[in-house]
């Protein structure tokens, strides 16, 4: 997600994204700047480097040798946004949908085969270099083509913390469905909260997942959050369950 994010805390507006297939190929940039669509130069961190990830100047030198545009992706309103923030420069990245972009998909192909991606602008004016879970394979997305995919939303802190989609995975490995997976990566995160004395009401993440068998779910700390489905049945936006009621 690029442009029309919310920018850092000076007012620059970095991306971070990844990429999943089958084949466990991976590709990621973190920090980038003035580029619209992180995820494309991510797909050619994937396709065309001897590496996953490039972060900062390097991800934006790639993406311009690769032939993407240098551009301005502060938009009018989220510089309004910022400097309305920078009143009381507070960051509180309070448990709310609007603090939040990231969009995730992962998907199941005709032939059976799973991939994902994942990209963001990343938590509204958080300090300038700092990176989410988003561009981090195993924490924002994790494919595995054996068993199934995740991804996460919400507070890149906290997903990290328990590597969460990675762990979504791994427990779809162990036999849980989809929504079991979610439900238990969720509460991973409540307890550990709980022991680090933080309040879960200022903590937000949610996981969606998807098994080989093309059953999914998903779970979240707090309501707010839907996801869409996209089958051989139609569209669905479904709102996503959630722990804190
Ligand atoms: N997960 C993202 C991050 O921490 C934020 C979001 O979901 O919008 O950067």
């Amino acid at each position: 997600m690029g442009y029309g994010g919310r920018p850092d805390r000076d007012g620059r507006v970095t991306l971070d994204a990844c990429i999943m297939d089958e084949f466990s190929n991976i590709g990621s940039v973190a920090c980038l700047e003035h580029i619209k669509h992180p995820i494309s130069v991510a797909r050619m961190v994937m396709e065309k480097t001897p590496h996953v990830m490039l972060v900062g100047e390097g991800a934006l030198q790639f993406a311009i040798a690769q032939g993407f545009k240098k551009e301005n992706l502060l938009v009018e309103a989220s510089e309004k946004e910022w400097k309305e923030w920078l009143k009381t420069s507070e960051y509180l990245p309070k448990a709310n949908i609007e603090n939040h972009d990231t969009i995730g998909m992962i998907a199941l192909d005709a032939h059976g085969n799973l991939s994902g991606a994942c990209t963001t602008s990343g938590m509204a004016f958080k300090m300038h270099g700092r990176v989410g879970d988003s561009p981090i394979i195993g924490a924002g997305l994790y494919v595995d083509n054996e068993i199934g995919a995740a991804t996460a939303t919400g507070h890149g802190e906290e997903v990290i913390r328990i590597t969460g989609c990675h762990l979504v995975v791994e427990l779809m490995r162990q036999g849980k469905s989809p929504q079991k997976a979610c439900e238990e990566a969720v509460m991973r995160i409540v307890k550990l909260t709980k022991n680090r004395g933080k309040n879960l009401k200022d903590i937000q993440v949610g996981f969606i997942a998807l098994n080989k068998k093309g059953e999914y779910g998903s779970y979240c700390v707090q309501g707010g959050f839907n996801y869409a489905v996209h089958d051989a049945t139609g569209n669905k936006l479904i709102d996503a369950n959630y722990f804190l009621k």
